[in-house]
């Protein structure tokens, strides 16, 4: 192997964007200077061994894969939303989760990517550049692209990102723009206690900017700087449940993820335990992602076993996910 750096004790995870290469090229052409393995349950994700600097490689500079943990990688594999879905990334930049989305909808349907921070737009945009994912095209263009037979990937450019630089929980969900929103990816601003600074730079390509948390604001960044203040935290939790609560007002949705880096019960699942009779007053249920994985939700609730963790220890970094799904559109759809 070549391209060793300091940290040997993890494996690299290298997320294929498939927007604009297929998973099975992209094991090849890594090949040629890694071992590579396929991971065993998001399926454009790839493990390589620990130690391996992938940052100046020019599949990472060319966007055709992306520098994504595993945990992360699974937040948008447990929405799989659906190609011709309208689609609300809820607190969006820098896009990780966002082309990821797009990458699962085949080139076809729409995302909304919202973001508060007119600096982190720009990083949004970026990625959303890099990946290839971009553009506004009627709906039927695919429609004429299935028709000839001719595949998306060479037109995965096309798939509707529109990002909105403005705050999530000013989105009216009766406005006729969001009125078709089928699922929403809510991954908002959290202590970001389960992905240590340090870690941080190895999931971004080398050509962008480090984020560092600012101390000084509560819900307007990524991660607030300190990790563990309970009065933090709080405000934090306050900021969670209220933009879960608005992503459940949404009419026409049917999943929403709900995931933090966080390893904290106030930021998970209290945040969860205090949205559910709203949710399942909506007609919601707490549905399983990746229900193979072994570590699930702190047993603080009943169906906190629906949830999600990563151990920030044993799993190299915390994460958490909730899946929320609409029963009563189960149902209607006969599932
Ligand atoms: N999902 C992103 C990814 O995977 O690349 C990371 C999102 S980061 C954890 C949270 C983001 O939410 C930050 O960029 C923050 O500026 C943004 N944010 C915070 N409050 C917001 C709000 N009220 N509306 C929209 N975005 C918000």
């Amino acid at each position: 192997f070549t391209n060793f750096d300091a940290d040997v004790s993890k494996p690299r995870y290298v997320r294929v964007n498939t927007l604009k290469v297929d998973v099975e090229s992209a094991v090849l052409e890594l090949r040629k200077q890694f071992m590579v393995q396929k991971d065993d349950m998001v399926p454009d994700l790839l493990v390589l061994p620990p130690g391996c600097d992938l940052h100046d490689h020019p599949l990472v500079k060319n966007g055709s894969v992306f520098l994504q943990g595993k945990a992360s990688s699974m937040v948008a594999a447990a929405l799989a939303p659906e190609p011709g879905w309208k689609v609300l990334d809820a607190c969006s930049a820098p896009g990780n989760k966002t082309v990821h989305l797009a990458a699962f909808m085949k080139g076809k349907g729409k995302i909304i990517a919202c973001e508060l921070n007119k600096e982190r737009v720009k990083r949004l945009e970026e990625t959303i550049r890099l990946s290839g994912a971009a553009s506004i095209l009627p709906f039927f263009f695919f429609d004429l692209l299935d028709a000839m037979k001719l595949n998306y990937l060479h037109f995965a450019w096309l798939v509707d990102i529109e990002v909105l630089n403005g705050d999530f929980l000013k989105l009216d969900p009766k406005d006729p723009a969001y009125s078709e929103v089928r699922a929403i990816l809510l991954d908002p601003s959290c202590s970001g206690s389960g992905t240590a600074a340090d870690r941080l730079d190895h999931l971004l390509p080398s050509h962008t900017a480090v984020f560092l948390p600012d101390a000084s604001s509560s819900a307007d960044h990524c991660h607030a700087a300190d990790m563990t203040d309970p009065e933090r935290l709080k405000k934090l939790a306050a900021f969670q449940k209220k933009a879960l609560e608005h992503a459940l007002s949404f009419p026409a949705v049917e999943r929403i993820v709900y995931s933090t880096c966080s390893i904290h019960q106030t930021e998970n699942e209290d945040v969860v335990q205090s949205v559910l009779p709203l949710a399942i007053s909506y007609g919601f249920q707490l549905a399983t992602p990746f229900p193979q994985w072994h570590r699930r939700g702190l047993p603080v609730f009943e169906g906190s076993e629906h949830l999600l963790r990563t151990d920030v220890v044993e799993d190299k970094e915390g994460f958490f996910i909730a899946l929320f799904v609409r029963k009563t559109m189960i149902l209607a759809k006969g599932n």
